[in-house]
């Protein structure tokens, strides 16, 4: 009797564990978890797949600052220099940023690519649109106009239709105020209102939320300092020579001024070293 209970627990014990077996390894339930697994990779966005690199050193970025793609001044690089200085970054591996990827890249510590750039251009030109974005989507590189929104539409200065249209080509648009006053003459109040009326343009006009300002003629004080965190912007962008930090503080982004007549060498050492 007890020899019988013992061989049939033994049986029994068998049977359950080949069971159980079964249930786990069939090729039904791995396909099922693969199913399931699978499916979640396809949804994700592109920008999530680019793999940020987190970094030994503190990040330091090249902001360049470009105004008008023309002839005539120190400020102008002609359309040829500035399409073979796009080529030179493109051919040399460099990254051209948007402003949100640049917060990430200071807020983490990380980069999406091991070299950077972020190429802006002050005062919202019109040959932004008719030179250098030619140029850019071509080489299918991002970059930020500084506008000064008051200006939309009037002689040499983009329209709206033409700042849409360059949104489309990843180009963001940021703010260089509504009239261009150097913000250190202006009381604090007014200060408020350049920042805060030019955020309000973009936001209403082109559906973006501006994060970034460009201190007109790169002059500041304490008052705009404060003045542009409390209305809503994450960074901005001065005319101090040098490669932006976070050191500096997100309100004192140091810039590299790019002149004409630079050669391969001098903008590549622009570049790396910022001054
Ligand atoms: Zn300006």
């Amino acid at each position: 009797m007890i020899i019988s209970i013992v061989v049939l627990f033994i049986i029994g014990t068998l049977c359950y564990n080949n069971f159980i077996k079964e249930k786990t390894t069939s090729p039904e339930a791995n396909t099922v978890i693969k199913k399931v697994a699978t499916k979640p990779k396809k949804e994700v966005k592109k920008a999530e797949t680019v793999k940020w690199i987190k970094q030994t050193e503190p990040v330091k970025i090249p902001i360049l600052m470009y105004h008008s793609i023309s002839t005539g001044n120190s400020l102008r690089v002609p359309p040829a220099e500035f399409k073979q200085q796009m080529a030179f970054l493109k051919e040399s591996g460099y990254y051209t940023l948007t402003p949100a990827e640049m917060y990430k890249a200071f807020e983490t510590n990380s980069l999406p690519s091991k070299k950077v750039v972020l190429l802006t251009f002050d005062d919202g030109y019109t040959d932004n649109y008719t030179e250098a974005l030619p140029i850019l989507a071509a080489n299918k590189q991002q970059g930020t106009i500084f506008m000064i929104t008051d200006t939309t539409g009037k002689k040499n200065h983009l329209t709206l239709a033409q700042m849409q249209d360059m949104i489309k080509d990843n180009i963001t648009i940021e703010s260089h105020t509504v009239t261009h006053q150097e913000l250190n003459s202006l009381k604090k109040e007014l200060q408020l209102k350049e920042l805060s009326d030019s955020k309000l343009f973009i936001k209403q006009r082109l559906k973006h939320d501006s994060i970034l300002v460009s201190y007109p003629v790169g002059r500041y004080n304490e008052d705009t300092l404060a003045a542009t965190k409390e209305v809503g912007y994450k960074m901005a962008v001065t005319t101090e020579p040098g490669l932006a930090s976070k050191a500096d503080g997100y309100f004192k982004l140091k810039r590299v001024r790019v002149v004409p007549g630079l050669s391969q060498e001098s903008y590549q050492h622009l570049i790396e070293n910022g001054l």
